[in-house]
């Protein structure tokens, strides 16, 4: 019997950390294990303390300045990307997570998600030395406006979704394309049985089998939805492409 070889990843992503085993459940479980397991992605978390300075695997130092806390130094980043990719310039686009950064939204998750490689560096303590954010980022990314403990949890989330993107990594491709923020409002409401719950039905148009009638519903409602909890990602100049399709109000 033979088998289908398998295919070369569509994105390959590295990760600079000094908790890898941080990713050992996200990226093992479901849909992101099945994807790596299959290859359509490759993920390899690099343990950052294999570039330290010293034989105690130092990575951080005393901030110069003075001040609480400890400070990623930059040689361990540099070193093990020149190990990784030979020189500084041959790096693929090299994300910083940091709360300083561009807040993660689904435009920068799609537009990651068509690069070949990317490079994923990871802070901890006060954060990383400055020179490693002017030396390897292409972009610094935040989850959001509160400080983490770490960037590991942020790049579990990047490379979630960024990966979700990622041919054959969902199977059914029209889930993504009909998803929250896909053209640019918030997805509809879903129902599955049982028809009655506690007193709440399924709206009877669902059940119609009437295709135009559920489409219509669920582009109503998720104009309403939209503009009900999220007023800022209603563009009220958008066109008649289809993109937004804002009823007037
Ligand atoms: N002293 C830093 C500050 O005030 O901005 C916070 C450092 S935080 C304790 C340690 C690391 O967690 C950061 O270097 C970064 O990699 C990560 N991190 C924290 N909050 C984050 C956020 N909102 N988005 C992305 N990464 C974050």
């Amino acid at each position: 019997m033979t088998t289908d070889p398998a295919p070369t990843p569509a994105l390959g992503i590295d990760v600079l950390s000094i908790f890898p085993e941080y990713f050992t459940g996200p990226l093992d479980a479901s849909l992101l294990g099945k994807a790596r397991a299959r290859g359509h992605l490759r993920v390899d978390v690099h343990d950052l303390r294999g570039w330290s300075v010293d034989r105690h695997r130092t990575v951080d130092a005393e901030p110069y300045g003075g001040g609480a806390g400890m400070v990623m130094r930059p040689e361990p980043f540099v070193h093990a990307v020149e190990d990784l990719y030979g020189t500084l310039a041959d790096r693929p686009r090299t994300v910083l997570l940091t709360p300083r950064g561009r807040r993660l939204d689904q435009a920068l998750v799609a537009e990651l998600a068509r690069e070949p490689e990317l490079l994923v560096l990871c802070g901890r303590y006060e954060g990383i030395d400055e020179r490693v954010h002017q030396l390897l980022a292409h972009d610094e990314v935040s989850l959001g406006d509160y400080v983490l403990a770490g960037g590991e949890v942020a790049a579990c989330v990047l490379i979630e979704a960024v990966s979700r993107l990622v041919p054959g990594v969902v199977g059914n491709v029209d889930s993504v394309a009909a998803e929250s923020f896909a053209g640019g409002l918030l997805e509809h409401p879903h129902y599955t049985r049982p028809p009655t719950f506690r007193g709440l039905t399924v709206p009877a148009v669902l059940r119609s089998g009437d295709h135009g009638a559920v489409a219509a519903w669920r582009r109503a409602q998720s104009q309403a939805r939209t503009r009900a909890v999220r007023p800022d990602l209603v563009d009220e100049d958008a066109g008649d492409d289809g993109s937004q399709e804002l009823p007037p109000r």
